[in-house]
């Protein structure tokens, strides 16, 4: 349910593991004209229910991190849910499971403070918007707020990822 993107293929094999950031206000939602796509309690987007998703790509187009995949073989957006299957009866993430280098890493926010030299960031700026996420990305100690800009990405995919220390850790406020 994640998918890898490339950095930058010209330079380097390196990929980058993309997750669902789990918005506290998530636009992928929001644009969803079947109400197919729920947050619970705990602030998990889930991933569209098959019986209200019309395959229509709104939350693909809409989602500022590039998440939802349309899968055209079942007609419906499909995204990571935080494996919700195993996380809600205690278990870790598939993905932070199998990680070997825990690149990936599931637990307690001060925990994860702890153990790492860079901070953990989520809040995000897309120009004017600022979003906030679930979902850490650690960052260099002085990071507060991430800055994207897509035109970074369209004239040097590599730059912008290279700001970045490491990838995605996740606040699990229960553990
Ligand atoms: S990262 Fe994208 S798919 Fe995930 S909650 Fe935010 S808008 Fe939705
Ligand atoms: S593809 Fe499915 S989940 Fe996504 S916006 Fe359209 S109906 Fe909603």
């Amino acid at each position: 349910m994640i998918h890898l993107e490339v950095i930058d293929r010209t330079a380097s094999t390196q990929t980058g593991p993309v997750v669902c950031m789990h918005c506290e206000d998530p636009v992928c939602a929001s644009v969803c004209p079947a109400e197919a796509i729920k947050q619970d309690e705990d602030g998990i987007v889930h991933s569209s229910m098959k019986s209200r998703c019309i395959g229509c790509s709104n939350c693909v187009l809409a989602c500022p991190f590039g998440v939802p995949q349309y899968v055209a073989s079942i007609d419906q957006m499909m995204k990571c849910d935080m494996c919700f299957d195993r996380t809600s009866v205690g278990k870790r993430p598939m993905c932070a499971t199998v990680c070997p280098s825990q690149a990936l890493y599931f637990g307690p926010r001060a925990e994860l403070e702890r153990i790492r030299p860079e901070r953990p960031v989520n809040e995000f700026r897309f120009s004017q918007q600022i979003v906030k996420t679930k979902v850490n990305v650690m960052a260099l100690p002085e990071t507060t707020v991430m800055d994207f800009d897509v035109r970074r990405f369209m004239s040097g995919a590599g730059e912008q990822m290279n700001d970045l220390i490491q990838l995605s850790v996740w606040e699990n406020d229960h553990a």
